[in-house]
């Protein structure tokens, strides 16, 4: 049984055979229904996810989820919703049942709805699976994140926030990306140094000139893709590290993240595309979708979520044939600059110290835009 907090709005929620809808203009009073918010299910930096379930009646099972906020917080809310709506609808995508004020006794909230992933996040999964899962589940998920994003790419905008807990789970075997709090239009440069997302998955080039377009998402898959695997953050942190060593590490030099020894050989080349410093010569969703790695049949599983015990090793895959875009040779614009000029690096590394602040790092961080200064 949930808690029942009763609230004192009332929303009106027309149920169908596909789902759940908001009424516009509701004439009948059968198709009427009030929710009640109910278990809490997830904390983000912007608020609290709960469930939303019947007021009345003898279901008691969710009926979707609702991501709400202080009204005077709600500005990383309401952007979700703005991208949502313009992104319109996709397999890979969490759909969005609109949005609403309530006022309650402890204040007035700005209330999202979205289909509720009854399986929980990825982040949910891995944990439950032992920390780590198998290169061919790595495979499914990436796959999945990987179409979302081509989605989202295509309608113009950048995720900004790709990480496990922002992949959401459907007890059908559906994969959706989820929070687009962060999410912009691509292009245009941020006119100050903020850190979008969590630090952990952000890319050189948000590090070094403040950029966010598409292929920052696409580093962000080459993160959660070790981590799915190996069960620990692309980087490898020395204990202690903090905020500004991880930019530095990020930012500056020809460091990488490690790609994981015990993976096959085609995983590895996808990884490296992934992590590309140069954004320019980093591999597309698209290219990766076509990516040899992606080839394989064996993700399109009639089982929603195997369980997965043990961490695959060396499997073997014949090598297939590269396709026109490897760009493995080439030499990054903004290494051989850095090279040659040792200004620009040291430019590069005093941007960097300004990120640096006394503070424990919090590195899940990623509800907003944060201001380092
Ligand atoms: P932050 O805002 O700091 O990035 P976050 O990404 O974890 O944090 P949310 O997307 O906003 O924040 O959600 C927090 C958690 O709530 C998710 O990780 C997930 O576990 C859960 N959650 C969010 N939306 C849903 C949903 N539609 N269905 C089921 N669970 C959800």
């Amino acid at each position: 049984m949930f808690a029942l907090i009763s609230i004192s709005s009332s929303q009106r929620i027309k149920i169908t055979e596909k789902g759940f809808d908001f009424l516009q203009n509701p004439d009948s009073a059968s198709e009427l229904m009030e929710w009640v918010r109910g278990e809490t299910i997830g904390y983000g930096s912007f608020g609290t996810v709960n469930l939303v379930l019947p007021k009345t009646g003898f279901r008691k099972s969710p009926l979707m989820a609702v991501k709400c906020c202080e009204t005077g917080n709600s500005a990383s809310l309401e952007n979700e919703k703005q991208v949502l709506d313009q992104l319109g609808s996709s397999p890979q995508i969490i759909r969005c049942f609109g949005d609403d004020y309530s006022v309650e006794s402890r204040g007035k909230f700005y209330n999202l709805f979205l289909e509720y992933a009854d399986k929980g996040s990825l982040a949910d999964h891995v944990k439950r699976n032992g920390g780590r899962l198998v290169e061919s589940d790595v495979k499914r998920f990436v796959k999945s994140i990987l179409r979302g994003l081509n989605f989202v790419h295509s309608k113009g905008f950048v995720h900004c926030d790709v990480k496990l807990q922002n992949v959401l789970l459907f007890g059908n075997g559906d994969v959706k990306l989820a929070d687009f709090g962060l999410a912009k239009r691509n292009g245009g440069k941020q006119g100050r140094f903020e850190i979008r997302g969590t630090p952990l998955n952000i890319a050189p080039e948000s590090v070094n000139g403040n950029v966010y377009d598409f292929p920052v998402d696409i580093w962000a898959v080459g993160c959660v893709f070790v981590e799915m695997f190996t069960g620990k953050p692309a980087w490898n942190l020395k204990p202690g590290t903090n905020i500004a060593d991880l930019l530095i590490k990020i930012g500056v030099g020809d460091e990488l993240p490690e790609i994981p020894r015990e993976l096959s050989e085609e995983g590895k080349d996808f990884l490296g595309k992934c992590f590309s410093k140069d954004p320019n010569k980093r591999w597309t969703g698209e290219m990766l979708l076509d990516h040899p790695f992606m080839a394989a049949d064996d993700d399109e599983t009639t089982v929603p979520f195997p369980s997965t015990s043990s961490q695959c090793c060396s499997e073997e895959f014949s090598v297939s044939p590269r396709c026109p875009f490897d760009f493995s040779d080439w030499v990054s614009t903004d290494e051989s600059i850095s090279r040659e000029d040792p200004s620009v690096v040291s430019s590069a590394l005093d941007r960097i110290r300004e990120f640096a602040f006394d503070e424990a790092p919090n590195w899940g961080v990623s509800g907003s835009w944060i201001s380092l200064r």
